[in-house]
């Protein structure tokens, strides 16, 4: 077979096309689609990856490569499939998927392995040597009666530290001839110093089974080279379903394929992985886990563990999905509703879309899992594109937590200025105190007051680049931005009249600590959001005193909303459930029902049913009347109607279009541009807003614009938008971005 001399390439430059070089023969056997290559590119040198294999170029001027990195392809055909996927349907530049595709170490390859001295002993050493060394040099001698007894190389800190013996004693015996060491290459592992307890399969009940029974028919029929379709496993919380996954993983890698799970970069915590490596705890080297805390080094390890083939299951958050594992069988997506699966940076890519398009292109099975699905999600399994698995009872069948409202308006009528904790939450909380069962507050707004008015002249202390109204801290004695990180000084007077008349409303989750722990000055109060968990440790200590009960109200935001399970909690105040609904977002309801639902499951786990208190100035909007009563397909009955009339997801697919820029009239005179070719590209089949300001008008300095293009045939939607784009010169100053199926629209 004639090999092929020439390849195509995409360069990790934004140049937007392919390029075509020659192979010499040197490096032919070497080189294949997927593998990282370095190349000339004008007068230097650039790195890329190969896309295809040719036998002939029409290019001209084409010059050799350089260099073929690593010793097997980087990527494999089907990720670099799925590449081509994300490019088209995100409407990005394939270079710029590539940097979603192979993280950073890999791509630049200039961390390599962690070397390690390592210790073996030399020949047999009888007792006779180690008796006369022992006169003359005893520590020597130890340590030599430890070198003796070794297998195999062991890293030499380690005996050192072992034997609690020197650096320099062990050089004297390498001197001697009586030890000798070597250089090789070590894992770095984030989770070495961690023991893991074996666990077993649990017995499932009739509803796990059977949801697990639709599990392995999909693997079973993908055996089988038949189609499956991703399952959706919808469960309450608590219903057992992270148990199904792990024997949905067993029965994977017992047909020899490797599986992905992902969560929420949230949820990935100590417990989670433990759980995981735990179950596949005989399996050495298992379950490799990617998470944003890793440093590079260890990036590049986990990579390569997973790359090789050594690790068969991999856990970690949104990119795991792009992991390179080969025989892949199986892709869990947990807690599937989460927006954060969304990356809010090019490429704008949803984790559990594209997890659910790989599944598809390595021909394995999808699982989406969640308490609260998404409209989406849930709207595909009614209409049969999803199987629908179902789980309705918690294993321990204890009760759902019972839910209460608590009307602030009523509050209000009787004379209190703001409700931070109702008189019914404050009786209910000093309830549990006396039983020393534990409570969880939870406002999802960091910081003490969130805007200081001047109640003379009325100005309001506003971020100088952004739209919005700077945050009290007073931990820290500072105003700060929410959203740029912009922070000054609190003023005495105001900055605008002179006078002293500032006033602080609004509050945050500082706010709620400091009047929680006024209330009950016996209490122990913690907190917990990014303010006061910047420490890397911060949040694992706050949490294991919480569960020694060494805490008795634990404030916080979304961080402690998600997936922790904490038995002693009988009682959740929602302190306001309306911050999410009034946000000028079509997912407003749907974020505020979820978020209900899910925190409300972190009450009542452990042997008292739980209590739920939900803090609200509307209590009959619909999102939080069908959270009460627990009522899912209530809720998604209606929010689907609303989707319908209003033409957005799941019936419509949106695209929304931001040109920005420091100065507002470009900003605008861009976009409107951009609408007059839009309408122009896309005739009547799509709907096309109007530029106008964004509901967040100024940010980080930047003046913003939207238009909202929405459509049921997104790929040839995504098309028209990219190439009115390459046809449009937009000036130096502006910058438009594209965001298919956006989840931030603010
Ligand atoms: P979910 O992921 O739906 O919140 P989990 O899988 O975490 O639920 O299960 C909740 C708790 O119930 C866990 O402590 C788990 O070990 C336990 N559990 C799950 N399935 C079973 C079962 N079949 N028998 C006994 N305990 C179970
Ligand atoms: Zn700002």
């Amino acid at each position: 077979m004639m090999k092929p001399r020439y390849i195509r390439v995409i360069i990790d430059r934004a140049i937007h096309r392919e390029l075509d070089y020659s192979v010499p023969e040197t490096l032919l056997e070497r080189v294949s689609v997927g593998s990282r290559v370095r190349v000339p590119f004008r007068d230097k040198s650039a790195l890329a990856t190969v896309v295809a294999t040719l036998e002939q170029s029409e290019a001209e001027g084409i010059r050799p490569i350089e260099a073929v990195v690593g010793d097997t392809p980087a990527l494999s055909e089907q990720l670099l499939e799925l590449g081509n996927w994300m490019s088209t349907y995100y409407c990005c530049p394939i270079e710029t998927v590539m940097r979603s595709l192979l993280p950073q170490v890999i791509r630049r390859g200039e961390i390599g392995w962690k070397k390690q001295l390592f210790v073996q002993p030399v020949r047999k050493v009888d007792n006779d040597e180690v008796e006369k060394l022992r006169r003359r040099a005893p520590r020597q001698a130890e340590l030599l009666e430890a070198i003796t007894q070794l297998t195999r190389p062991v890293p030499a800190a380690q005996l050192l530290r072992t034997t609690a013996l020197d650096n320099q004693t062990l050089r004297a015996l390498v001197k001697r001839g009586l030890a000798q060491l070597s250089e090789d290459a070590v894992e770095r592992d984030p989770h070495a110093d961690e023991q893991f307890i074996a666990t077993t399969n649990l017995e499932l009940n009739a509803e796990q089974a059977l949801a697990l029974k639709q599990l392995t028919d999909a693997l079973d029929a993908l055996e089988r080279a038949e189609s499956a379709r991703p399952i959706l496993l919808h469960g309450v919380t608590g219903s057992g379903k992270t148990e199904i996954y792990l024997q949905a993983i067993h029965a994977t890698l017992a047909r020899g394929r490797s599986a992905i799970v992902l969560v929420p970069e949230i949820s990935l915590t100590p417990q989670t992985v433990e759980r995981f490596k735990g179950r596949f705890a005989e399996v050495q080297d298992a379950v490799a886990v990617l998470h944003s805390h890793l440093s590079q080094g260890e990036r590049h390890d986990e990579w390569h563990k997973i790359h090789s083939g050594r690790a068969r299951i991999v856990i970690g958050a949104r990119s795991a999905v792009f992991a390179p594992l080969r025989n892949l069988g199986l892709i869990i997506i947990d807690e599937e509703h989460e927006s954060t699966y969304k990356q809010e940076e090019a490429p704008r890519y949803h984790a559990r879309d594209v997890a659910v398009v790989r599944a598809k292109i390595e021909k394995c099975a999808a699982v989406l899992g969640s308490a609260t699905p998404s409209l989406e999600s849930y709207y595909n399994a009614t209409i049969g594109k999803y199987q629908l698995a179902t789980l309705t009872q918690r294993v321990d069948e204890r009760q759902m937590p019972r839910m209460r409202i608590v009307d602030l308006r009523q509050e209000r009528r009787k004379g209190k200025a703001i409700a931070i904790l109702s008189d019914k939450l404050r009786g209910a909380i000093a309830d549990r105190l006396e039983k020393r069962e534990q409570s969880i507050l939870f406002l999802n707004r960091r910081g003490f007051s969130t805007s200081l008015l001047c109640s003379n002249c009325g100005e309001a202390r506003d971020c100088p680049n952004c739209s919005v109204a700077l945050t009290f801290h007073r931990h820290v004695a500072r105003l700060s931005c929410h959203l740029c990180g912009h922070t000054s000084t609190v003023p005495k007077k105001c900055p605008a009249c002179g006078k002293d008349a500032l006033i602080y409303s609004g509050f945050g989750t500082e706010k709620v600590e400091s009047t929680a722990a006024q209330i009950f000055p016996k209490a122990a109060v913690r907190r917990m959001d990014a303010d006061s968990m910047t420490r890397k440790e911060a949040y694992r200590e706050t949490l294991r005193s919480f569960r020694a009960g060494k805490i008795d109200i634990l404030v916080g935001t979304q961080m402690i909303a998600k997936g922790l399970h904490f038995p002693n909690v009988t009682l959740v105040g929602i302190i306001n459930a309306d911050l999410a609904l009034h946000l000028p977002d079509f997912r407003a309801g749907e974020r505020t029902f979820q978020l209900l639902t899910q925190v409300a499951g972190r009450a009542g786990r452990g042997e008292t049913p739980g209590e739920v208190f939900v803090q609200t100035y509307t209590p009959f909007s619909p999102s939080i009347q069908f959270a009460r009563h627990h009522d899912f397909a209530g809720y998604f009955q209606q929010e689907l109607e609303f989707r319908e009339r209003c033409d957005f997801p799941p019936f419509k697919h949106a695209i929304l279009i931001t040109a920005r820029s420091a100065h507002e009239e470009r900003a605008k005179f861009s976009a409107e541009t951009l609408v007059r070719r839009l309408k122009e590209a896309l005739g009547t089949e799509f709907i096309l807003s109007e530029a106008t300001p964004a509901p967040l008008e100024k940010m980080q300095g930047q003046f913003r614009f939207h238009i909202l293009l929405r459509g049921e045939a997104i790929m040839r939607l995504s098309r028209l938008v990219r190439e009115t784009l390459d046809k449009l010169p937009f000036p130096e100053d502006v910058t438009v971005t594209v965001d298919v199926d956006p989840y931030q629209l603010l």
